[in-house]
């Protein structure tokens, strides 16, 4: 870590770090994957981690416990828990702790899984080469326009779920229209983690197959 001028603002000091993040990182694909609690982040990543196994890392973060990373283990990709103890995102320094705590050799893929949260954790640069937003049906069709923030900064948009569609009257051409307004060059994926529907698609664009 960088000596850090005590003048700094709280975002300069997250930018700094996560510009030597993004050294560290390279030769990795690193996303930063956002959502709301429940949209199916960790179940995402599960299916990724049946199919990258021992290539791919997962950092996650929550508030309390490494549950999650003990389901990446148990799906054979290497997994590291940030606790951040009552903060609502991850910042680049934790990050940049977790990542030490790696060993990296042979890993392709690194996916940050951030707290569940619509609103703050897009706003914080880890040194990520791409932003995923997890939406699922069960949360409504409205997340897009109702939380913006998210939708104009990631470069993928993931939505899951997509079996329980027709149950829960979730309008998919919607919620892509709203994604293509806030932003254009968006890539959308439909998926669903559980039945394994899109999953090809999206982890082959993860891998930079696609
Ligand atoms: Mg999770
Ligand atoms: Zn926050």
């Amino acid at each position: 870590m960088a000596k850090i001028d005590v003048n700094l603002s709280a975002r300069e000091k997250n930018d700094l770090l996560a510009g030597e993040n993004r050294e560290q990182f390279k030769g990795i694909r690193v996303f930063n994957m956002i959502g709301s609690p429940g949209a199916g982040k960790t179940a995402l990543l599960e299916a990724a981690a049946s199919r990258f196994g021992s290539r791919m890392a997962v950092i996650e973060g929550d508030v309390k416990t490494d549950f999650d990373a003990e389901r990446i283990r148990k799906n054979g990709s290497h997994a590291v828990q940030i606790e951040t103890g009552g903060g609502c995102h991850l910042n680049a320094g934790m990050v940049q702790g977790a990542f030490k705590e790696l060993d990296t050799d042979g890993i392709d893929v690194l996916i940050i899984e951030n707290v569940g949260n619509l609103v703050c954790p897009s706003s914080y640069d880890l040194g990520e080469m791409a932003k995923i937003a997890v939406t699922s049906t069960p949360e409504g069709d409205e997340k897009p326009a109702k939380y913006p923030a998210l939708f104009i900064r990631a470069e993928i948009v993931v939505i899951n779920k997509i079996d329980l569609a027709d149950i829960l009257d979730y309008d998919i051409e919607r919620v892509k229209n709203d994604c293509r307004k806030l932003n254009p060059d968006a890539l959308i994926f439909e998926v669903s983690a559980k039945t394994g529907e899109g999953m090809d698609a999206l982890l082959d664009h993860l891998e930079g197959t696609a």
